[in-house]
């Protein structure tokens, strides 16, 4: 049993009052956690500052350790990341290549448990970044929500009776919360790190004019990343919203929906009733998912798709107007938008993004 008390330091806004990612309150080397938890390193030692994902853009302005279950190809160069033996064998030149500091674990190690080990290690001796508290005069906000300590507050924010605020929230300018909704709470589904403290020490971002619906809820980020919801995306009621859901800006997310760690929608996507997305999927821009979809995998952009498992029916314009194609072209009497259709492909003709 672990019974030290964990590390804090605060995370400080910019200049516009957004904080950065969060990352270690005290970081220490590469070679200190190898050689505590029995491991190899290679290549030049590195200060952990932070924890993530491959697929997050934690490597921006620091060192990361990377769950490794994408290439290494792809990794950031600069990375610190932990892979096994036979893998680091196979990519010794893309790792020497990119400059990047290997820890690596015997082939015969379960690669759950050693990440489970190095994020258990990491929280308890370098501590987290907290965002420092801060509530814009101009917000509103019910005295019977709960508001927690490092929270980020912007101006004309509401906050309902009842809501809830967890640890490293940040509420952008005009962003609401309907009663009940809770946000920064621990993802309850997802499959990762179902152990770990470590999704408490990310947070929740909801950029500005977002609205989170009554009793709806969203988890935390993982290894301080901040779960995301985008400028003007309006979330209704009853929705559940995973850990390190990246939700791009102006999507609409219709009641009863649930959405599982790590699933990214792209600008303008619009899901129907009790829609449920499966962990790690990406929905592409503007698609349109009926009630009641099951969505397995990607979906590509402008599609109209539903059902168990969710499947393409056809083109949606932008305007949420479906579409006749005829001769690899589909055109919109409501809005006068024309796009090119190419197999799964998609485009605007006008194309003014
Ligand atoms: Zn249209």
């Amino acid at each position: 049993m672990q019974n030290s008390v964990a590390i804090s330091a605060l995370r400080l806004t910019d200049d516009q009052g957004r904080p950065g990612p969060l990352g270690f309150a005290k970081p220490i080397a590469a070679s200190a956690l190898a050689a505590a938890l029995g491991l190899k390193i290679h290549g030049p030692d590195r200060l952990i500052l932070r924890i993530g994902h491959p697929a997050n853009n934690t490597g921006i302005n620091g060192s990361i350790i990377l769950e490794d279950n994408q290439s290494l190809d792809s990794t950031i160069a600069g990375a610190i990341v932990i892979t096994q033996q036979g893998k680091y064998d196979m990519k010794l030149a893309a790792i020497k290549e990119k400059d990047i500091t290997a820890i690596v674990y015997p082939a015969n190690y379960p690669s759950q448990s050693v990440s489970v080990e190095i994020a258990k290690y990491l929280y308890w001796h370098c501590g987290t970044e907290l965002l420092a508290r801060s509530i814009h005069p101009s917000a509103s906000i019910s005295e019977l929500a709960f508001i927690s300590e490092s929270v980020v507050i912007s101006k004309d924010v509401y906050v309902a009776p009842f809501a809830v605020v967890g640890p490293n929230s940040y509420l952008g300018p005009g962003s609401s919360l309907k009663p009940r909704a809770v946000i920064g709470s621990r993802d309850q589904m997802s499959s990762q790190f179902p152990v770990l403290p470590t999704n408490s020490f990310g947070g929740v971002w909801l950029a500005d004019n977002s609205a989170i619906g009554a009793a709806s809820h969203v988890a935390a980020g993982c290894f301080g990343t901040f779960t995301f919801v985008g400028s003007q995306t309006k979330v209704d009621n009853l929705v559940s919203i995973g850990s390190t859901a990246s939700i791009e800006r102006e999507c609409s997310i219709v009641a009863c929906s649930i959405l599982e760690a790590n699933v990214t929608l792209k600008k303008g996507v619009w899901l129907g009733p009790n829609v449920t997305v499966k962990e790690g999927v990406t929905i592409n821009k503007y698609a349109y998912l009926g009630s009641g979809s099951w969505v397995c995998n990607a979906i590509p952009a402008f599609t109209w798709a539903a059902g168990v498992p969710a499947r393409a029916f056809g083109i949606v314009c932008r305007c949420k107007k479906k579409l006749l194609v005829s001769e690899h072209l589909a055109h919109c009497n409501r809005c006068h938008e024309t796009y090119r259709i190419n197999g799964s492909q998609v485009t605007p003709v006008k194309s003014v993004e």
